[in-house]
């Protein structure tokens, strides 16, 4: 029977394709096809790692110390038996023999089957037994991922005449979404998060349809499902009526024909009808999203998130010459259009381990969003800080560079900023290093910043606001809890208010000020920002294309006009429409 599952749209499209349900703490399990004929040689590296871990087993309970209680030893037994049990060995080899799965992808997918039979067990004791596997199974992926003879993933494509897959988790947390750049899937739905999570960002940023918050999904979908993951609407449809599925078929090649033709504006000036010229730029995650961006038509990176050069990487942080690599390789992949590095961004729901962000918060129990995070940890660290400081000024020898430092919201971090940046020059002199010029940029998005904005003109060269925070800290929404996600309101007053302040103070200081959060990209803000004087926007090279056909319709003198009104409504979304849609009927 055909069950819809609802959530928040994250990304557009429609992708089509059988579930693949894996737990949070396995997303970032290798995920990739085996060719025919090497499904013998995986099963050989599930074998092997399944005798090392039942001699690890055995080993442990020899050495037992004879006074501990003799339950331990009767659970090894039991882990055992787990690990040579026939529901998990041979279903595990069935997924690699029919799947072509590679080993650790199978081993989990047939976790989550068995998994499943134990939630649905009458007997409180049998139920527990779910953890003893989970913990079993954990010991086989921890041997594998030590195996030498597993594939590099990129290098094996999908075998043809497969179907495509889609992922369902509970969460991801973004350092695995990162992973998902080489990945097999085609789409994703998880339980948790909101529009503006990090997740779903960088969702947005591989330009897969996806949805979030669809808070039963993990639990009502089942391994293999056939799955219609509607990202306009947020809804995803379980096993689809055929009418349903050649509907959504339909409406995938729409959408396929209409990107192709919006690609064909990627070397159209970004120019509105009254002549007005409008800076499109790129939000970048890695070195390697560059030429997306190039290719995008992106006049240049308004945001490069290092943070994630920070991430998947068992806590051990890139030194100053694997950052100027990566900065380096970036500047020069952008043939000489700006790159905009911001400075670490860690914290909040992007934790240098690969905890969610649920497990996080369990974690701390703190509210991270407002701890330790960004500028305020780099400047808790300053060796850190000034290291990667001279990373980013090194790579300006090669093109052009600035710098965008996240959360600013104190007077004294700026100060404290501009020392760090003096001492970062300095050691490169002393060390007899170049690097060129740069400008220094602001991230506003604490509503502090945007209110006091004109103390922090007189620091920096240009502000970028980043509206994902900005709209998080001023209405007390976790942009990432699904429970409130519904008073997260970018059309909110108070957050147009703050806008349009930083917006008019920075042009009235000849600063420059560019929008680089989600709004930056989404076609139903172009207008209102465009009203606002902002002439600067940068987005997911995806949506890039969009933008442009908006901006290209579009008359500033006109969408001047409707500001006041609009800023004085109480519902200014209204307001916007009912203008937009005043002024269409005269132009008709
Ligand atoms: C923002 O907050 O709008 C932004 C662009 O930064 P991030 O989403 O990485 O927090
Ligand atoms: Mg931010």
């Amino acid at each position: 029977m055909s069950v819809q599952v609802f959530g928040m749209a994250v990304s557009r499209g429609v992708a089509i394709g059988r579930a693949v349900l894996v737990a949070s703490s396995r997303v970032d399990v290798a995920h990739y096809f085996v060719p025919a004929d090497r499904v013998d040689h995986e099963i050989g590296r599930l074998r092997h790692a399944r005798d090392a871990v039942a001699a690890e087993l055995s080993a442990l309970k020899r050495d037992l110390p004879a006074d501990v209680p003799h339950e331990l030893a009767a659970l090894l037994d039991v882990h055992l038996m787990m690990l040579h049990d026939e529901s998990l060995s041979e279903a595990t080899k069935t997924w690699m023999r029919e799947r072509r799965y590679n080993a650790e992808w199978a081993l989990s997918a047939q976790l989550e089957v068995l998994a499943r039979q134990f939630d649905d067990m009458e007997d409180a004791y049998l139920r527990e037994r779910k953890a003893d596997l989970e913990q079993v199974v954990e010991r086989v992926l921890r041997q594998l991922t030590l195996d030498p003879g597993a594939a590099p993933s990129p290098a094996l494509p999908e075998p043809t005449g497969s179907e495509p897959l889609v992922l369902v988790a509970n969460d991801v947390a973004p350092a695995d979404m990162m992973q998902f750049k080489r990945s097999v899937f085609t789409g994703f739905v998880t339980d948790v998060g909101g529009r503006t999570s990090h997740t779903a960002i960088v969702a947005r940023s591989l330009d897969i349809p996806a949805v979030v918050g669809a808070r039963e999904a993990s639990r009502m979908i089942r391994q293999d499902d056939l799955l219609v993951i509607d990202g306009d609407a947020g809804v995803v449809i379980v096993n689809p009526s055929p009418i349903v599925l050649e509907e959504y078929r339909f409406r995938q090649q729409q959408s396929e024909l209409e990107r192709a033709r919006l690609n064909r504006l990627r070397h159209t000036p970004a120019v509105t009808l009254d002549g007005q010229a409008v800076e499109l730029l790129a939000n970048i995650e890695s070195p390697g999203d560059a030429q997306a961006a190039v290719a995008a038509g992106a006049v240049g990176v308004g945001l490069f998130r290092s943070e994630f050069l920070f991430m998947n990487r068992g806590g051990n942080l890139p030194g100053e010459e694997e950052q100027f690599e990566a900065y380096r390789e970036a500047v020069l992949a952008m043939q000489g259009l700006p790159v905009t590095i911001r400075t670490v961004d860690i914290g909040a729901d992007k934790p240098i381990d690969r905890l969610s962000s649920q497990e996080q918060r369990h974690e701390n129990g703190l509210n991270p969003a407002l701890g330790l995070r960004a500028i305020r940890w780099s400047l808790s660290e300053p060796a850190m800080f000034r290291q990667q400081l001279r990373a980013i000024l090194r790579a300006s020898a090669f093109g052009k560079v600035r710098i965008l430092i996240p959360m600013v919201a104190h007077i004294g971090e700026m100060r404290a900023i501009f020392e760090a940046l003096g001492r970062a020059r300095q050691q490169l002199d002393d060390a007899g290093r170049s690097y060129g010029p740069v400008e220094v940029g602001a991230m506003i998005e604490v509503p502090a910043a945007a209110i006091a904005i004109d103390r922090f003109l007189d620091y920096f060269d240009f502000v970028s606001l980043g509206t994902n925070d900005l709209i998080q800290y001023t209405l007390a929404i976790d942009r990432a809890d699904d429970a409130v996600a519904h008073l997260y309101d970018p059309w909110h007053p108070a957050v147009l208010h703050l806008l349009h302040h930083t917006i008019s103070r920075a042009l009235a200081h000849g600063r420059g000020v560019s929008v680089c959060g989600e709004m930056a990209g989404d076609p139903q803000f172009t207008e209102l920002l465009l009203a606002m004087g902002l002439r600067s926007l940068s987005m997911h090279p995806a949506r890039i294309s969009s933008i442009k056909q908006k901006l290209l319709r579009a008359d500033t003198r006109q969408l001047q006009g409707m500001l006041p009104r609009v800023l004085g409504a109480d519902m200014p979304c209204e307001a916007m429409k009912l203008a937009l849609a005043e002024a269409a009927r005269t132009v008709s």
